[in-house]
């Protein structure tokens, strides 16, 4: 096989999360030589494969096989790798079976390396990522396998090919508040205490609103409302309580933090704010070896030097930087 058809088989297998469609027992076969553990957990696969070429560093690539379903609005079927003008098209062409079928190829054909080449691979990264890649790096942890340097193949690219890679991201903190009233009528409002009318005074200076001011590698943190809802949809009667989430992506700003943004604006009133942590931000030094080899094969294949972003959505490298891993 060569890239492109293996590009093509990764696409053409429905692999929603967390089915795999047998895709990590296939790699598994396409790779002789590799010592494979699977670390299953419950219905999610996982696979760790590796080769020590020589005594020296282990570098590791990570992915994800799933997909997140394909919904509809397809001109051609989703698990069909559909090509047109000089690109394939197919549920998780970019994220992120381009990525993998680069990787697991790349390890196919290396005949030399100065230490250990592995890939580690799961099928829960776009669902609840529980029992996915954390559990993975747990185990190599107990069995001293972690690797030293970890690249997670998925799409960073902005307009060009080879134009950003990720050297960190952003923590994600979500809110849930709810602010307690009084129900009353319409027409009586002096008896009654309507959380939509207290929110209200407040909204305009919480929405959209940087919490800090953000460095040289990370934006500003945001507080951004995701939902609001209050209310018996009728017009006489004013509501008992006001529920608002939001979310804050963020480097900077704890939960300490967040808590006293909101209490600023909300003293006085009666709320509970609960806060949870979907993860924690990250950032990977840019002078290690990784990242300088990653410039420079980047700038040597398209020309470009490539940026450093720290910008965007979640990737399985908050779990691997967790572990101390660049
Ligand atoms: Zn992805």
């Amino acid at each position: 096989m060569n890239i492109i058809e293996l590009f093509k088989k990764l696409l053409e297998t429905k692999t929603e999360t967390p089915n795999d469609g047998g895709l990590l027992d296939f790699i598994t076969t396409y790779l002789p030589g590799y010592t494979a553990i699977r670390i299953d957990v419950e219905d999610v696969k996982n696979l760790f494969i590796y080769k020590e070429f020589s005594q020296g560093d282990h570098l590791c690539f990570a992915g994800h096989v799933d997909v997140v379903p394909a919904g509809k609005g397809w001109d051609t079927d989703p698990y069909e790798a559909y090509e047109k003008d000089g690109y394939i098209y197919g549920r998780g062409a970019q994220d992120m079976k381009g990525g993998v079928a680069s990787f697991v190829q790349a390890v196919k054909e290396a005949e030399h390396f100065n230490g250990t080449l592995s890939i580690l691979l799961t099928s829960d990264e776009e669902g609840e990522a529980l029992h996915g890649t954390v559990k993975a790096l747990e185990y190599l942890k107990e069995n001293e396998l972690l690797p030293d340097y970890v690249v997670v193949a998925e799409p960073t690219c902005e307009k060009n090919f080879g134009d950003a890679i990720k050297v960190g991201r952003r923590g994600s903190i979500n809110g849930y508040l709810t602010i307690k009233g009084k129900q009353g009528h319409a027409a009586y409002p002096e008896k009654a205490i309507n959380p939509i009318h207290q929110l209200s005074q407040v909204l305009g200076e919480m929405a959209g609103v940087n919490i800090d001011d953000g460095d040289d590698f990370f934006s500003p943190s945001k507080f951004i409302i995701t939902d609001i809802r209050s209310g018996m949809e009728v017009t006489n009667v004013t509501p008992n309580e006001l529920k608002m989430m939001f979310n804050v992506r963020t480097t900077i700003t704890t939960q300490t933090e967040v808590r006293s943004f909101v209490a600023k604006y909300l003293n006085g009133l009666d709320y509970d704010l609960k806060l949870t942590q979907g993860s924690y931000p990250f950032q990977t030094d840019t002078n290690t070896k990784v990242v300088e080899n990653i410039d420079k094969a980047i700038e040597s294949v398209t020309g470009i030097k490539p940026k450093h972003s720290t910008a965007g959505g979640t990737s399985d490298a908050r779990f691997v930087a967790q572990f101390g891993i660049d």
